[in-house]
C-alpha cells in the first residue's frame, strides 16, 4: 500500500471544474429535490426511483433500479484502475413526509434559495449528500476521464422507515455490494460548524409497554384502594429499570457493551463542547445522571433507556377522578456496540416477567449498532482527502448518537463503513424549513472528489 501522501496529481483541475458549475449543479440539486419521494405514504416513489437511477447514470454510471419487497433500490457501478479500492457509496433518495406544510416559509416541493441555502425536503436529508457524490465522480470523470477508484453506489428508498428490507438484500447479493469500504454522507456536521469523519452510530430498539387494570374505567372513590391501576404498575416497573442514579439496571443489560479504546477515547476528548452553552440553549442546570460521565463520551459509548411517553386515564383539564383500564409507555433503548436488539428485547422481557407478569412487552422497530475502528487503513487516506477539500482535519466522531442501518455494512457484509456529512448543522431535516447551505454542497462536491482520489492512491489490492 502506498501512503495517502503519494497522490500523484493536486486536484486542482477538479476542484476548478467543481467551481466552473456551481449554478448547474445548484439546479440539478433543485431538480432532484422538486420531486418527491415520501416514502412513508408512497408519493412519488416509483418516479423518483427512475429519476435516481438517471442521475447515477448521468454521473457515468451503470444504473440500475432492483426491486425489493418494498421500494426499490437503486444501484450503480464503474470499474476503476485494477488494484484500486472499491468503494460502495451508501446514500437514500426517500425524504420524510413535508407535514406540516403550511408550517414551510415556500412549499417542500418547489425548492428556492434564499441566503445561500436550497430550501426544500430533502436538500440535506438526502439528496443533496449523495448528489454531492455522484457530481464528485461526474467531476473526476469530466477532468481525468477515469475514476480513482472502482465505484459502487447504493440508493435506499427505504431509509426514513428503517431500511426493512436492506439487510436481506445485502446478504442475498454479497457478490453485487462486495467492496472495500464503504462511504456514506448524511447529517449534520459537528455543531459548532466543523467537519466530521464518522465512524459509527447507536443502534435502537422501541418497544411499548402496556398494562391492564379491570375490564373498564372506574371511579376512584367507588373502587380505589380495591381495584388495581395500571398506571401505577407501570410506574414502579418502569423504576425498576433505572435507578435514581442513572444506572439502567435490567439484568444482563450492559453484558455485550464494549468499551471505546484508546484512539476513540482520544477523539472523543478532541470534540468541541462548549457544556454551558448547550445547558444555556437547552434551559437545563444539569445533565442527567450519572454525573461525572462526559458529554460526548454518553453519546458514544453508552447505551439508554428513554420513556418515550407515558398515557393512561385522564390527561385534560380540570379533574376526572377516574381509575384507568389501561397504561402504556412508549420506549426506546439506544445500543452501543456489540449489543444486539434480539438480546436486549429478551432481556427487558425477562425483567418484565419477573417485576410485573401482568405487563406485555410489545417489540417494534429495531436498527443495530455499528462501530468501525479509528485504525483502519483507510481512515488516513479518507481524512487526507477530507482536509484537501476543506482546508482543515475532520474531527473524527467514533460513534453518532442518533441511528442509521450501517450494520448491514459493517455487520452482515463486513466492510468498514465511514460517514462523511455535508449538511449544516441547522438544516432541520425531517422539519419544516429542511435546507442544505449550499457553500456545503460545493465543500461536498469537492471532499467526495478528493476522498476518492486518496482512496484511489493508498490502493485497495493488499488489505
Ligand atoms: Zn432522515
Amino acid at each position: 500500500m502506498r501512503s495517502s501522501g503519494e497522490v500523484s496529481r493536486p486536484l486542482d483541475d477538479v476542484f476548478a471544474h467543481v467551481d466552473a458549475n456551481r449554478e448547474l449543479f445548484v439546479g440539478r440539486l433543485a431538480d432532484w429535490v422538486r420531486r418527491p419521494s415520501v416514502s412513508a405514504t408512497g408519493q412519488g416513489m416509483p418516479e423518483a426511483a427512475g429519476y435516481a437511477r438517471d442521475l447515477v447514470a448521468a454521473a457515468g454510471l451503470e444504473a440500475a433500479v432492483i426491486d425489493t419487497p418494498g421500494w426499490p433500490l437503486v444501484l450503480g457501478h464503474r470499474a476503476g484502475p485494477p488494484g484500486a479500492a472499491t468503494v460502495l457509496v451508501y446514500g437514500h433518495y426517500d425524504v420524510q413526509p413535508p407535514d406540516p406544510v403550511e408550517a414551510w416559509t415556500s412549499p417542500p416541493f418547489e425548492p428556492e434559495v434564499r441566503d445561500g441555502r436550497l430550501y426544500g425536503r430533502g436538500g440535506a436529508d438526502n439528496k443533496g449528500q449523495h448528489l454531492a457524490q455522484l457530481l464528485a465522480v461526474e467531476s473526476l470523470l469530466a477532468t481525468r476521464g477515469q475514476l480513482p477508484c472502482t465505484i459502487k453506489v447504493l440508493l435506499d428508498g427505504e431509509e426514513e422507515i428503517g431500511s426493512p428490507n436492506l439487510a436481506a438484500f445485502a446478504d442475498r447479493h454479497r457478490e453485487q455490494l462486495a467492496a472495500d469500504l464503504v462511504v456514506w454522507s448524511d447529517g449534520p456536521v459537528d455543531p459548532a460548524g466543523g467537519w466530521r469523519l464518522v465512524f459509527g452510530v447507536r443502534g435502537i430498539a422501541s418497544f411499548e409497554l402496556r398494562a391492564k387494570g379491570a375490564n373498564r374505567s372506574l371511579h376512584s372513590g367507588n373502587w380505589g384502594g380495591v381495584v388495581p391501576n395500571p398506571l401505577w404498575t407501570l410506574v414502579h416497573l418502569l423504576a425498576s429499570m433505572k435507578d435514581d442514579q442513572g444506572r439502567i439496571v435490567v439484568d444482563g443489560f450492559h453484558d455485550d457493551v464494549r468499551p471505546l479504546g484508546p484512539a476513540e477515547q482520544e477523539a472523543l476528548r478532541r470534540l468541541p463542547v462548549d457544556l454551558e452553552a448547550v445547558k444555556a440553549d437547552l434551559g437545563l442546570e444539569e445533565l442527567d445522571a450519572p454525573v461525572g460521565r462526559g458529554f460526548a463520551e454518553r453519546l458514544a459509548a453508552w447505551p439508554t433507556l428513554t420513556i418515550n411517553g407515558l398515557h393512561g386515564g385522564y390527561g385534560g383539564q380540570g379533574t376526572q377522578t377516574v381509575l384507568p383500564a389501561e397504561a402504556v409507555a412508549k420506549c426506546d433503548v439506544r445500543l452501543v456496540h456489540a449489543q444486539r436488539a434480539a438480546d436486549v428485547y429478551a432481556k427487558l422481557e425477562a425483567h418484565v416477567e419477573r417485576h410485573a407478569p401482568g405487563v406485555e412487552l410489545v417489540r417494534q422497530g429495531s436498527m443495530e449498532p455499528s462501530r468501525t475502528p479509528l485504525d483502519s487503513p483507510f481512515t488516513a487516506p479518507i481524512a487526507a482527502g477530507m482536509a484537501a477539500a476543506q482546508g482543515a482535519d475532520p474531527l473524527l466522531v467514533p460513534v453518532l448518537g442518533g441511528s442509521l442501518p450501517l450494520h448491514v455494512f459493517t455487520g452482515v457484509l463486513g466492510l468498514p463503513t465511514f460517514g462523511v456529512p455535508f449538511g449544516n448543522p441547522d438544516q432541520a431535516n425531517h422539519a419544516p424549513d429542511e435546507n442544505l447551505d449550499l457553500h456545503r454542497f460545493h465543500t461536498g462536491v469537492k471532499t467526495a472528489a478528493a476522498v476518492l482520489a486518496h482512496l484511489g492512491a493508498a490502493g485497495g489490492d493488499d488489505r
